[in-house]
């Protein structure tokens, strides 16, 4: 199972965790992950908003990086995803755009024929094409015990990527289940985070990232599991301030999927890229036995000043 790999500019730093993870469990899935040579960032959401043709030449460039022996795409990140697959989706749509955006990759040689690529995200691969079962016959250290919200964020099944409920998807849940997890139910998995809300009106998205915080605490939850990189940032890097905002004191860790993935495959913290979180994870991972990175546990990663909002827009923390 040999894969085009598109990490996205996250994946190389604030959510490096994902990416140390996602390769860990890659290779013991049999899959094999090619990065695309000379990637570049996809814009996120704002490109599109401020002008559509360089927004879908910049995203297409990396469909028409990918080496013609491969005819599958995947990205980690639900907004990396959702923008390659659109891309694709629209040029093949839209023939004056496809005619426009090769017009600008004939400047650098490339070109794409939309359609060549499928576009998947990471979950969509490992439970689709690798397999529950094969997932299963990984598990070496259930994670009996560990009650997890499996949260999907607003995009990564919208609009009707195909590969699970819009509304109200499962994918994830069954498969940390297969972990061994106790998963939790948990009616906002779905919802949206804000996205960059925090660096436009800090009330509005704390009172989004609560709401997810609080719905995760009343079903007792652990830790909250995650699929794109914003969604654990917000989580994560906003706990504190969330807590400052309304008192409350919400503590729960926010890991991505590959992460408790490792972890039941019997990997170590640290090959499960653990120990950068800012709200730790040292508690809620010794309900079963997982050892912290020494050096790591409790330090925390730096965190957003409230005082210094609204801050610029960082190129890998995408809405
Ligand atoms: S800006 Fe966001 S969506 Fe774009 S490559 Fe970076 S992580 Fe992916
Ligand atoms: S970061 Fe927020 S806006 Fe982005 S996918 Fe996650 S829930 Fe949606």
């Amino acid at each position: 199972m040999k894969y085009a790999y598109y990490p996205g500019c996250s994946l190389e730093r604030s959510a490096a965790s994902y990416h140390t993870s996602t390769m860990a469990v890659a290779g013991r899935l049999g899959l094999v992950f090619q990065e695309i040579d000379d990637w570049n960032c996809c814009g996120a959401t704002e490109y599109f908003a401020i002008n559509l043709l360089p927004a879908y030449a910049l995203v297409a460039r990396n469909l028409a990086l990918v080496p013609n022996d491969l005819t599958e795409l995947t990205a980690p990140c639900s907004a990396c995803y959702v923008n390659l697959k659109k891309t694709d989706k629209y040029m093949g749509k839209y023939p004056d755009l496809a005619t426009q955006v090769n017009q600008a990759l004939v400047a650098g040689g490339l070109h794409y024929d939309p359609g060549r690529l499928q576009v998947r995200h990471l979950l969509d691969v490992i439970v689709n094409d690798v397999g529950y079962q094969k997932v299963a016959e990984q598990v070496v250290k259930p994670l009996s015990g560990l009650r997890v919200a499996p949260y999907y964020g607003c995009l990564v099944v919208r609009p009707g990527n195909g590969f699970d409920n819009p509304e109200h998807p499962t994918s994830m849940d069954r498969l940390l289940r297969v972990l061994g997890a106790e998963v939790v139910d948990y009616p906002l998995k779905a919802q949206c985070c804000g996205g960059h809300m925090t660096q436009i009106s800090a009330d509005v998205a704390y009172e989004l990232i609560r709401r997810l915080l609080h719905n995760a605490a009343e079903y007792n939850a652990d830790l909250i599991a995650c699929v794109r990189p914003m969604c654990q940032l917000n989580l994560d890097a906003y706990q504190s301030n969330v807590n400052r905002h309304f008192g409350t004191d919400y503590h729960t860790p926010i890991l991505y999927f590959t992460q408790l993935m490792a972890l039941a495959f019997g990997m170590s913290a640290k090959e499960a890229g653990l120990g950068s979180e800012i709200v730790s994870a040292h508690v809620a991972l010794s309900k079963i036995g997982v050892e912290m990175p020494k050096q790591e546990k409790g330090k925390p990663r730096k965190r957003p000043n409230k005082q210094a909002l609204p801050m610029p827009t960082m190129p890998d923390e995408e809405a």
